[in-house]
């Protein structure tokens, strides 16, 4: 399996997040990233490659222009009018009802317009760490576009929570989403994204819910009781000539392999109904048993059992790299996906 990798994310590090009452370093860190290709290696898989360079005309599909200057500017803003900061994030948020376009030089209103919540913190490297996360996804995305049977974009930050103007969520430009535009641009027909992070896919829901040429799944913790809270319902299935494209799958605190891996299943047959010419694996491990941030059961071995799923489907498979949180299981749990694919 083509790995795709590159050590600029480091860039995007120290940024705070609120837990509880109090503000602690960002659980989605570089340490994410060493843990992994660690895990990745000692299961052999080591065929570890550099991205190419792209610009941002593939990000431009989905991504508004105004919000890729404001990702670009943010931090830059900031410190020129505040100082420097590990907490940039908005203070306010965008209010419902009249027209809200922020002023391009005034990075407090650009916040409030641009992001939805206080979980997309900017450092000075952010942006070097979203144009690496960038070029991570579109090299291993040609790679599979090219005729490979499967490529891993071993990446970060994040993108699922992203969508065309809002970042959040520890994301900033969706990165499945620009994939799988890309590969609609370059040729297939149908594109189908399953997203089995434990979060909502609400950034990668709204990009494609009008849509009938990409089909977007979603398996997560219910949002009665998790964020993203107001997406991620059931019946939410689409919209206009997007009708029935949208599958969400919600399930409830505590979920284990036994209620997860029917679920999964479901949405594997639904795909291959779809029968797309491509997957994009919206790939978070935040499922497991003690993610800080998650709130299901899954165990470690539980992982080849979703890689074996996923390989059923006999399908080109971009994987992405979303959440998972769990810094110690982390690196295990994202190569039995892995190699469980590989074996199914
Ligand atoms: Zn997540």
């Amino acid at each position: 399996m083509k790995i795709i990798y590159s050590d600029a994310h480091k860039a995007h590090a120290d940024a705070l997040e609120m837990r509880g009452e109090a503000f602690v370093p960002m659980a989605e860190c570089p340490e994410r990233m060493e843990v992994i290709l660690a895990a990745l290696a000692q299961a052999g898989l080591r065929d570890v490659e550099a991205p190419e360079p792209h610009g941002l005309a593939a990000a431009a599909r989905i991504h508004d222009p105004d919000f890729l200057t404001f990702l670009e500017t943010a931090y830059p803003l900031w410190e020129k009018r505040h100082g420097p900061s590990r907490a940039v994030f908005a203070r306010i948020f965008g209010m419902r009802g009249l027209a809200q376009k922020p002023q391009m030089d005034n990075i407090d209103a650009m916040l409030s317009a641009y992001t939805f919540d206080i979980f997309s913190p900017f450092v000075p490297g952010t942006w070097t760490a979203i144009r690496s996360a960038l070029d991570v996804t579109l090299t291993a995305a040609g790679k599979v576009q090219a005729g490979a049977r499967e490529a891993f974009a071993l990446c970060r930050p994040p993108g699922h929570h992203a969508s065309g103007d809002l970042a959040g969520g520890y994301c900033y430009l969706n990165n499945a989403a620009i994939a799988a535009q890309m590969l609609r641009d370059q040729g297939a027909a149908r594109v189908a994204i399953l997203d089995i992070d434990y979060h909502h896919g609400n950034g990668t829901q709204r990009i494609f819910y009008d849509r009938d040429d990409v089909l977007f799944i979603s398996l997560h913790g219910r949002p009665e009781e998790e964020y993203p809270f107001l997406l991620g319902f059931a019946h939410e299935t689409g919209r206009g000539c997007g009708e029935g494209f949208n599958i969400n799958l919600p399930m409830p605190p505590g979920t284990r392999i036994d209620t997860y891996l029917p679920a999964l299943q479901d949405a594997a047959a639904r795909v291959r109904a779809y029968a797309p010419d491509v997957l994009v694996l919206s790939l978070g491990v935040d499922t497991f048993d003690g993610d800080p941030v998650g709130g299901f059961c899954l165990q470690t071995p539980d992982y080849l059992r979703l890689g074996q799923v996923i390989a059923g489907l006999r399908l080109p498979t971009l994987f992405v790299m979303e959440g998972g949180y769990a810094i110690a299981p982390l690196g295990q749990n994202v190569t039995n996906v892995l190699t469980g694919y590989l074996q199914g």
